[in-house]
C-alpha cells in the first residue's frame, strides 16, 4: 500500500491535487455539494457510488456550483465536502466542479453514523448504517479509507484530504465503534485530520476517549455540529477541558432566517468565552452544513437557508459581526484555524 509522501506533508490533499494552506485563505469547512443517500422510489439505501449521471451534473452545475464562486470576494477559497461513502459524487465531478468554481474542494473518506430508527430515511434496520461498515472488519475499514487517501478514490487519481466519522448519542453502537477506531488508524496512518458528526451533548466525549485511546493525536481532530455543545454553560467547560488536550470544535448550521439571527447571540457570546480562556484556536472553523441531499426526501437542496453556501458570507458572518464577533476572532475562525487543521501532518 502506497503512503503520504515527505512532499505532501505540510500541504493539504485537495480533490486537484496537494496545495500549501495559505492558498485556502477562508474555508468553509462542513458542506455537502453532493449527499446522496436514499433512493425514495425504490426505497432502497444507497450502498455503492456510480459515475455521474450527466442530469446528475447539470443539475448541480446550474443549482450549486455557481454560488461557489463568488465566495471569492470574500477571500474563501477551501471547501471541505464532509459526504462520507457511499453517498459522494463520483471523484472526478469534485475535479471538475473545483476548477469551475475556483475552489480548493477537500474530500472525505470516511463512514456515517448508525442513524436512530424512525427519523430520516431509516423504517428499517438495515437501512440505519451503511452494510459495508456493519459487516467489515475494522482493519477492512480502516483499508479502504488509508486506500482513499493514499491512492485515489474508485480508481482515479481523486485522493480524499479528510476523515469523516459520526455517532448518534453518548453511548456509540458496535458499528459506529468499528467506524470510529478504522477511522483513527487511518488518521495515524495518514495524518490527514478526522471530522466528525456530533449533535448530541456528550456524544463529544465518547468521540474523542475513543480517539484518545487509540492514540490519535487530538488536535487533528474536529468535532463537528457543536454549536449547542458551546452555547450551553456547562457543556462548554467540557469543550474547553478537551480544547486543552488538543481537540477542535466546529459550530455548523448557523442558517440566518428572517428574525432568528438572535438565536446565535449566545453562541457569539460563548466564542468571546472560549477565546477570553485562551483557546480560541480550537474553534476549528464554521461550517454551514448546506447540502444537495436526498436525506428527506428526492435529492435536491436541503438544511440551509439561501443562497446554497454563500449564505456564510451574505448572512451568517454579516449577523456575527453586528452582535460582536470581532475581526479577530472571524480570521481565527474562518482562515487561521482551518489552514492549521487541513493540511497532512
Ligand atoms: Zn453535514
Amino acid at each position: 500500500m502506497s503512503a503520504i509522501t515527505a512532499g505532501e506533508k505540510g500541504n493539504v490533499m485537495t480533490v486537484n491535487g496537494p496545495v500549501e494552506p495559505g492558498a485556502l485563505g477562508r474555508v468553509l469547512m462542513h458542506e455537502h455539494l453532493h449527499c446522496d443517500i436514499f433512493d425514495w422510489g425504490a426505497k432502497k439505501l444507497l450502498s455503492e457510488e456510480k459515475p455521474i449521471t450527466a442530469e446528475r451534473r447539470a443539475y448541480l452545475m446550474t443549482a450549486a456550483v455557481p454560488y461557489l464562486k463568488p465566495c471569492n470576494e470574500h477571500d474563501c477559497f477551501g471547501f471541505l465536502e464532509v459526504t462520507p461513502a457511499p453517498w459522494r459524487a463520483w471523484p472526478t465531478f469534485y475535479a471538475e466542479a473545483a476548477k469551475a468554481a475556483n475552489m480548493h474542494i477537500v474530500l472525505c473518506t470516511g463512514f456515517y453514523r448508525d442513524v436512530e430508527q424512525g427519523t430520516y430515511w431509516v423504517k428499517r434496520p438495515e437501512d440505519s448504517i451503511w452494510p459495508f461498515v456493519r459487516e467489515a472488519p475494522v482493519d477492512q475499514l480502516a483499508d479502504f479509507c488509508i486506500r482513499e487517501i493514499t491512492e485515489g478514490v474508485h480508481g482515479t487519481e481523486v485522493r480524499a484530504g479528510a476523515i469523516k466519522l459520526g455517532s448518534s448519542q453518548p453511548e456509540m453502537t458496535e458499528p459506529e465503534k468499528k467506524a470510529l477506531r478504522a477511522g483513527a488508524r487511518a488518521q495515524k496512518a495518514t495524518g490527514v485530520h478526522i471530522t466528525t458528526h456530533c449533535t448530541r451533548i456528550g456524544a463529544e466525549t465518547a468521540q474523542l476517549e475513543l480517539f484518545d485511546k487509540e492514540g490519535v493525536d487530538l488536535s487533528r481532530v474536529a468535532i463537528g455540529h457543536t454549536a449547542p455543545h458551546l452555547m450551553n454553560p456547562e457543556s462548554r467547560k467540557t469543550c474547553l477541558e478537551w480544547m486543552k488536550r488538543g481537540a477542535n470544535f466546529l459550530p455548523t448550521n448557523m442558517s440566518i432566517n428572517e428574525g432568528n439571527g438572535d438565536r446565535w447571540r449566545p453562541l457569539v457570546e460563548a466564542i468571546h468565552d472560549v477565546f477570553d480562556a485562551g483557546y480560541g484556536d480550537h474553534i476549528a472553523g464554521f461550517g454551514l452544513d448546506w447540502a444537495f441531499s436526498s436525506e428527506s426526501g428526492p435529492f435536491g437542496p436541503c438544511i440551509g437557508q439561501p443562497p446554497p453556501f454563500l449564505h456564510m458570507y451574505t448572512h451568517t458572518l454579516p449577523a456575527f459581526r453586528k452582535m460582536g464577533l470581532t475581526p479577530e476572532e472571524e480570521e481565527q475562525i474562518m482562515a487561521k484555524s482551518p489552514q492549521r487543521i487541513l493540511p497532512v501532518r
